[in-house]
């Protein structure tokens, strides 16, 4: 069966290969689109394209829908890797569902990209995710298991998403988010947001388990020891007729 591989990222591919520069941010960091493959999901199809990067082993991936390459107000969504709860469902946390709804809405757009980012446990990566997440069940809330473990809140940096958007040749994005912030955050990197899109959801059959798992567990982000929970996505989804629970 024909595979459905788009030849401007099989290009790209080929072109990064030469590619090198003086980096994004404090780190400096230089990535390099190292592969591209067809990807169809249960959420609609795809193409997936893997960077490497020059600072470490972490793999990031564009999952892209439709022809991006070279164009302008791309929709794009930034999600931070959240293994506990993107593959094993784990309820500590609403990761899986912001990723499933993410693809759902990219799929539905004529073209758009999901980034996802290896940056664990907003940042402290898994094996101190769950060390915090040890201290916590002890507890202490997330801010300061965090502190606890030797970390700031929150270590993510966006500058390897913002290198990515820029190897893909975007010359303009919308960025499907509920935090202004983001929007600062990309732009700081020559990111050319056009518009925030805001991540709201109207309620089907697709999201019912999400509404259900929010209704049932109101107070999302206190545990059951009642210990406030940040979420581990820079910002949340939120469902048309639900209460917002974004990190703003
Ligand atoms: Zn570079
Ligand atoms: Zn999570």
């Amino acid at each position: 069966m024909k595979k459905q591989v788009s030849q401007k990222l099989l290009d790209l591919v080929e072109k990064d290969k030469e590619h090198s520069c003086a980096g994004y941010g404090p780190d400096h960091v230089c990535v390099r689109a190292a592969g591209v493959a067809d990807l169809p999901t249960e959420f609609g199809h795809f193409n997936i394209v893997a960077f490497w990067n020059n600072r470490d082993e972490k793999d990031h991936i564009a999952i892209v829908h439709g022809e991006v390459v070279g164009l302008e107000n791309v929709p794009v969504r930034l999600h931070s890797e959240c293994l506990t709860g993107d593959a094993l469902g784990s309820l500590r946390c609403d990761c899986r569902d912001q990723l499933k709804v993410s693809l759902q809405r990219i799929a539905e757009e004529p073209l758009g990209i999901v980034l996802y980012l290896r940056q664990e446990g907003r940042g402290i990566g898994l094996l101190n995710k769950i060390r915090a997440y040890q201290l916590q069940d002890g507890g202490l809330d997330t801010v300061e298991a965090n502190l606890a473990l030797g970390f700031r809140d929150d270590e993510r940096d966006f500058a390897v998403a913002a290198h990515m958007l820029h190897s893909l040749g975007i010359k303009s994005v919308r960025l499907m988010t509920n935090n202004p912030k983001k929007v600062d955050e990309l732009r700081q990197y020559q990111i050319n947001v056009v518009e925030r899109l805001p991540h709201i959801i109207p309620p089907n059959e697709h999201n019912r388990f999400y509404l259900e798992t929010k209704s049932r567990r109101s107070g999302h982000w206190i545990d059951f020891e009642g210990h406030p929970h940040l979420p581990e996505q820079a910002d949340g989804v939120q469902v048309a007729g639900m209460a917002s629970t974004d990190a703003e």
